[in-house]
């Protein structure tokens, strides 16, 4: 059985993987955890101005950390001395025999399950990229080189290349592995030529048996960083060395790629996975209850199985959810709860301000260009040009009003939103691929 205390143990450690050792001790160690239910987690730390701090500086951190060892969100209620409520005993930390959940019953958190082909469950819409993927870890720069997998978000690319990296690892212990985000591929060069390190950056990656990179359609747009890749990308293939790559997308719809990388994702062997039909559904919520260590009525299942239909991933927290009611209430899994599950699931509609930053971000990524800027007062064309996109798209993702998003960028008044927008608006009218690039900015905002 797990109290509050052990979550909360296990939640430090994790945040240990985020957080410096100083912050760690300076303010995570401070708090006592006090109470848990369905909802939210309750800590104490007595000095106010220290809970100040924390919640203003850490909330996202302990929440993620907490949601990631419950395998479900919660809420994060931090009392200090001054406002602490009457009816509630603080300081002393729970007891450990104030057991809340049953310790077989934890769902595992993602950390703890590994990506493996044994866990990957194959039905139509799978089977072919699955097929391919065995191939390729079976004979590494054999069978297909590259192998290219696309498919929407939440169907199971990524579970494929860890599989294929895994089984690798394992059968050729001597391999030197790489497994990186497109995004993170161009972070990293933009920080090896900053550092004048990029001999380094470039011997790392052309030295690779196994070269996997996951969502490379970031990549699209990013001059530099494709002229590199396109250079590790011919030296591993001469050399004889597999490469994997994962993308939202077919090659050809990668949006300003260039035509040489685009011709070279084509030369191997392209395979899609598609949304799961109801069988497969039905398979995965079987087999994910049975390692939950969960009963689910046949009705639950279907029910369930017949309102997600385009996302593994959601089918999964749906999942999750019900069973954390279970393990919190102790009412067992009916339709009543599993429909509530999903409406939650369905429901993870970021608030504002967080779709806000994600605008700006992505399309900060996109242009190469740091948000800070982008909310900020310069005006170089670059930046102004990144700064009227993101108000645009802020403006047909949320329908804020437009001085509601001029505040955003450093209180411009509404005019100028106006004229931002209308700029934006106009060149999506007259010019296809600036419209194409931004409905893909706009999906891959929607679809984070
Ligand atoms: P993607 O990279 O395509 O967005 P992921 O690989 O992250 O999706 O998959 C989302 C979640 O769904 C993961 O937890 C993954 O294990 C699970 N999943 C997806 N497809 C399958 C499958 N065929 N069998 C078992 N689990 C799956
Ligand atoms: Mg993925």
């Amino acid at each position: 059985m797990q109290s509050f205390n052990e979550i909360w143990k296990k939640a430090v450690v994790k945040m240990g993987e985020y957080l410096s050792g100083v912050s760690l001790n300076l303010w995570i160690k401070n708090l006592t955890p006090i109470e848990i239910n369905k909802d939210s987690a309750i800590l104490y730390i007595a000095d106010s101005f220290q809970r100040d701090i924390i919640v203003s500086r850490y909330s996202d951190t302990i929440k993620n950390a907490l949601s990631e060892v419950l395998g479900f969100d919660i809420e994060l209620i931090i009392y200090s001395e001054e406002d602490k409520p009457s009816n509630i005993v603080f300081k002393e930390p729970q007891k450990e025999e104030n057991s809340l959940i049953p310790e077989k019953l934890m769902p595992a958190t993602k950390t703890d399950v590994e990506y493996t082909f044994d866990n990957f469950i194959v039905g139509n819409s799978n089977r072919f990229a699955h097929a391919a993927a065995v191939a390729v870890a079976s004979n590494p720069a054999t069978a297909y080189n590259p192998l290219f997998i696309y498919g929407g978000s939440g169907l199971g690319k990524t579970h494929l290349l860890y599989s294929i990296q895994n089984t690798i690892r394992n059968s050729f212990p001597h391999f030197k592995l790489i497994y990186i985000k497109g995004d993170e591929f161009t972070n990293e060069l933009v920080a090896a030529i900053k550092t004048a390190t990029t001999m380094e950056f470039r011997n790392k990656y052309r030295n690779a048996d196994l070269l996997l990179i996951d969502d490379v359609q970031f990549i699209g747009g990013r001059e530099s960083t494709q002229e590199e890749f396109f250079h590790t990308f011919n030296a591993l293939y001469e050399a004889k060395k597999q490469i994997v790559l994962v993308s939202d997308r077919p090659p050809k719809e990668i949006q300003l790629l260039d035509d040489r990388l685009r011709t070279r994702f084509e030369w191997g062997l392209i395979a899609d996975i598609q949304t799961p039909d109801y069988e497969l559904r039905i398979a995965i919520l079987q087999k994910k209850a049975e390692l939950m260590k969960i009963t689910l009525p046949p009705d639950v299942v279907q029910y369930i199985a017949n309102r997600l239909k385009n996302n593994i991933r959601q089918l999964e927290g749906a999942l999750k959810k019900t069973l954390a009611y279970y393990l919190l209430t102790g009412t067992p899994p009916s339709i009543a709860i599993a429909q509530s599950a999903i409406k939650d699931v369905l429901n993870e509609n970021e608030p504002i301000p967080v779709t806000i930053d994600r605008v700006i971000t992505e399309v900060g990524r996109y242009f190469n260009i740091n948000p800070e800027n982008i909310k900020g007062k310069k005006r170089t064309s670059d930046i102004t040009n990144a700064r009227q996109i993101c108000m645009y798209i802020i403006r047909e993702i949320t329908q804020m009003s437009l001085p509601a998003i001029g505040e955003e960028f450093s209180n411009r008044d509404h005019s100028t939103v106006h004229h931002s927008i209308n700029k934006v608006e106009e060149k999506i009218n007259n010019n296809i691929s600036f419209k194409s690039a931004i409905n893909d900015l706009i999906a891959n905002i929607k679809g984070k």
